[in-house]
């Protein structure tokens, strides 16, 4: 029976012993579900345990204390982990590190190659990932000589050929430029919205966060916030004191009703601004 919950998260603590006198307590006491084909973004402050805590989702890390079960799968049990890893994919910040053929369709091959998966699932799979990620027309070309959004793309079809039922992307796109940027999170979201991939995203961008169908907001190692982003980013003194900022949108309306102007609701797109915006001005108009 499929586990209607894709990460379970209980009262997790983590400490980085780093063999130097006084250990990093990065996590404490952390709890947390995620559903499967919820679109979440982690976002929180440098250092607040954004990746300390993507990683423990594919067991790259084990809790100190506490657990945390993948698709019902404790990571902590070693026979676990091949089961753990094909559910989900990480991608991380920069793609340079996890691309290793010189051809775009090898490389995507080379994860269920490494799998033992036979020849005609292997290009079917390659064929499905290259699609999902919008580069089939790349498949001949050198990753070298794609844009860094492209490339970034290419890490992620790796390992969507991996077919995991969720993705953990850790700042994927704090290389790239606001093309690329753009271009991977509507990848991402078509991936959630049709394919039902559960998606993690971390990212320190309002904007990335404000996309998503639920914000956790970190703070020094705990759940600060969590919520849909309206309600995440309704708390603007909150997220203030944390050093965050809110997305541009929700700022302008925010001066705005500073200046004494009824906002209806926290506009998180420019779309909604301009709705915003224009009911100001009939409003006068009337
Ligand atoms: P974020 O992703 O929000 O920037 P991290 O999870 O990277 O936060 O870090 C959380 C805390 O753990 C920080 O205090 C950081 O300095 C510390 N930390 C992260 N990685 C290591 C490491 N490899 N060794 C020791 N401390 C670490």
């Amino acid at each position: 029976m499929l586990q209607e919950a894709m990460i379970q998260v209980r009262d997790l603590s983590y400490t980085y012993d780093s063999g130097r006198p006084g250990e990093t307590t990065a996590l404490s006491g952390v709890d947390l579900e995620i559903r499967r084909g919820e679109f979440v973004a982690i976002a929180g402050p440098n250092g607040s345990g954004k990746s300390t805590l993507a990683r423990h989702f594919n067991a790259l890390l084990l809790p100190t204390r506490g657990q945390v079960l993948v698709d019902g799968l404790d990571t902590a049990l070693p026979e676990n982990l091949w089961e753990i890893r094909r559910r989900v994919g990480m991608v991380f910040q920069n793609p340079d590190n996890q691309i290793v053929s010189t051809l775009v369709e090898e490389d995507v091959a080379f994860g269920p190659e490494n799998l033992g998966i036979p020849p005609p699932e292997v290009r079917e799979r390659v064929e499905e990932a290259l699609v999902l990620a919008g580069l089939s027309r790349f498949r001949q070309h050198a990753p070298h000589l794609l844009s860094g959004g492209q490339r970034q793309r290419l890490a992620l079809a790796g390992v969507l050929a991996m077919r995991p039922a969720c993705l953990v992307l850790d700042e994927p796109t704090a290389m790239l430029d606001p093309a690329g940027r753009r271009e991977l999170l509507e990848t991402l979201q078509r991936l959630n919205r049709t394919q039902g991939t559960t998606v993690v995203l971390v990212t320190h961008y309002m904007e990335e966060a404000a996309l998503a169908g639920r914000v956790i907001v970190m703070a020094a190692g705990k759940i600060a916030l969590d919520g849909p982003p309206e309600e995440v980013f309704a708390r603007a003194r909150q997220l203030e004191e944390l050093g965050l900022e809110l997305p541009a949108p929700a700022e302008i309306a925010r001066g705005l009703k500073r200046r004494g102007f009824f906002m209806p609701g926290v506009p998180l797109s420019v779309h909604d601004l301009v709705q915003v915006v224009k009911g100001l001005a009939q409003g006068r108009g009337s």
